[in-house]
């Protein structure tokens, strides 16, 4: 909450009927300078209109998400760039565009089922690199953060290289980190298996999946890897684990989605 000085000092008075009047000095949005609060005529200060862009990207920041991750959501996760007439080889007879829109509805109930206070049972979004599983993850997580939910938004590779670096000696973000991923209400593990794993990495993620599975919390986890080189990757127990928190989703591509931009240039 900001200060009522700073929202006298910072916010634009409404002498007329509650119409929000651009400033042209100020830094940031030009109706609010940045507070986040319109001083209205009366006396009282209300929200905004940037008020709940605002909050959402405190809290896409707190649940780590990359700023080109907070841009994905489902309505710009682009079905047509799966091949609705070849059948994908891991489809069982489905083509590229079914499973994609299958994965996709899947990932949409899910966040239903979350905001409606259930947990249900996650996801694991499997296809080889630029299929789109990471879209997918990071929609549903600004998703549920756009609905108030508690998200955390775990690059795993990036996880287990801080943890291993010690945070630049701060053992406390470590352990809070730790903490979040266990506990978060749900949790995204993004790029799953691809990290040189050791056994105190896999020590690491075993302790976050075995708590998740004993609370029944819903995790969302993206993997390249097929089944036995996650099993390599993990270990038979993590892997155990993850299935238990997590149904298996095949989402391939003809194409690395990643390369789309460059290849229209
Ligand atoms: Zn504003």
């Amino acid at each position: 909450m900001e200060a009522i000085g700073d929202i006298i000092t910072t916010g634009s008075i409404d002498a007329a009927a509650g119409e929000q009047k651009p400033r042209p000095q100020g830094d940031g949005c030009p109706f609010c300078g940045g507070s986040g609060f319109i001083l209205q005529a009366d006396g009282t200060a209300r929200h905004c209109a940037c008020y709940a862009e605002r909050r959402l990207r405190d809290a896409q920041k707190r649940a780590g998400l990359q700023p080109m991750l907070r841009r994905m959501s489902f309505a710009n996760f682009d079905l047509a760039c799966y091949a609705p007439g070849s059948v994908a080889p891991v489809g069982h007879g489905r083509t590229y565009y079914e499973l994609a829109k299958a994965a996709k509805a899947k990932t949409e109930e899910l966040c239903r089922a979350v905001c409606r206070g259930e947990q249900p049972r996650g996801l694991l979004l499997l296809g080889q690199v630029g299929s789109g599983k990471t879209h997918l993850a990071a929609a549903a997580a600004n998703a549920l953060l756009r609905k108030g939910r508690n998200v955390l938004f775990i690059v795993v590779p990036d996880l287990l290289d801080e943890l291993k670096s010690g945070f630049g000696g701060d053992e406390t973000a470590g352990q809070d980190l730790l903490r979040r991923a266990k506990r978060a209400e749900v949790l995204v593990l993004d790029d799953l298996g691809t990290h040189n794993m050791s056994d105190w990495t896999r020590g690491v993620l075993f302790a976050i999946l075995n708590f998740r599975v004993n609370e029944g919390l819903t995790t969302i986890a993206t993997s390249n890897l097929d089944e036995a080189a996650l099993q390599e990757a993990l270990g038979v127990r993590s892997l155990s684990r993850l299935l238990a928190l997590c149904e298996p989703c095949f989402l391939p591509c003809d194409r690395d989605l990643r390369l789309r931009g460059l290849e229209k240039k």
